[in-house]
């Protein structure tokens, strides 16, 4: 059963926003560009995990995508995790194309690919890590003691995953996608007697996802990107051209000829993302790049915005 909605993360939508509006001759933009490719390859791999984990015998299986929780500010996440009465599983799951080899003596992990050979996290150690963070969470918000197991997910169909001799624990807690049930099934026949119980397994779903603290930060201050970086005006739905143009009640795109009565929704939604959570006329006006408060004034009022305020200081925000 599926607790929370699997969505793309916040901070892939908020990287694309910038990506499209950012100078490209911005110092940081390729590292960014490959943050997002990065995160967005991710969130793929996430996204064709949940094709198998939808076999999981639905009544008895909660399952919660990308919750991160806090212990004292600091914070983990986990891409799956997985409640039972008997036991809870972390999952990681990596979407990485290459060879993948495990290096014993040194507990990392080598990604080869391409003809680039570059070092990455311990996939299985960060998961084992999530873990033990989740184990305090669970003891501070005093539920039952209930064993938990990892496991590390590749879910990238062409990579090759091999590991040094003896690398037990990446043996035991590794897996390809199209193995994840059997490896789940496998743990949970470890445990006979029941750690939770309902009362306690809907007390625990309820803290989780009250808890639950998706990454949000503002990406011109992370990146140190001045406003006037940010190409302002409507993106042309069609072939992504910034701005459109605005005339007779229609935003034109000059590069295709693609014609939108409603791109002022969109040149919102990235101003929330990208800049603040709350916009007046005058904000509207410039990052819309329209010439007249009247006209921002009349898109403001038909979005379907919350406000606060009258006239001239009045704000609008999400609902
Ligand atoms: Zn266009």
């Amino acid at each position: 059963m599926e607790m929370n909605k699997f969505e793309r993360p916040l901070r892939n939508r908020k990287l694309n926003v910038l990506i499209n509006r950012l100078d490209i001759h911005f110092p940081a933009y390729q590292a960014i560009w490959e943050e997002f490719q990065r995160r967005e390859a991710g969130y793929r791999g996430e996204k064709s995990v949940n094709y198998y984990l939808k076999g999981l015998s639905s009544g008895n299986h909660f399952i919660f995508h990308g919750l991160r929780l806090g212990i004292n500010d600091v914070f983990f996440q986990i891409d799956k995790l997985i409640v039972t009465s008997r036991c809870i599983f972390a999952i990681e799951v990596k979407n990485r194309a290459g060879e993948l080899h495990f290096d014993k003596s040194f507990n990392q992990l080598i990604v080869k690919n391409n003809d680039k050979v570059e070092r990455r996290k311990n996939p299985v150690l960060q998961v084992q890590w999530q873990s033990e963070q989740l184990k305090y969470w669970l003891e501070k918000h005093h539920f039952p003691n209930v064993p938990i197991e990892f496991l590390f997910v590749n879910a990238n169909d062409k990579a090759i995953l091999s590991a040094d001799p003896g690398y037990e624990i990446v043996f035991r807690r590794s897996c390809n996608s199209d193995c994840m049930l059997q490896k789940v099934n496998q743990f949970s026949r470890i445990y006979k007697e029941e750690s939770l119980s309902p009362k306690d397994i809907r007390k625990l779903s309820r803290q989780l996802l009250n808890r639950h603290t998706p990454l949000d930060q503002n990406l011109l201050e992370e990146f140190h990107i001045p406003f006037n970086k940010i190409k302002t005006g409507a993106m042309c739905p069609n072939c992504g051209t910034i701005p459109m143009s605005y005339k007779h009640k229609i935003w034109t795109c000059a590069n295709c000829g693609f014609k939108s009565s409603n791109a002022y929704l969109t040149i919102l939604e990235d101003y929330f993302l990208l800049i603040k959570k709350s916009i007046n006329n005058a904000e509207f006006k410039k990052f819309a790049n329209l010439l007249s408060y009247q006209v921002a004034y009349r898109f403001l009022a038909s979005a379907d915005l919350a406000s606060e305020g009258k006239c001239r200081g009045r704000t609008y925000h999400p609902k």
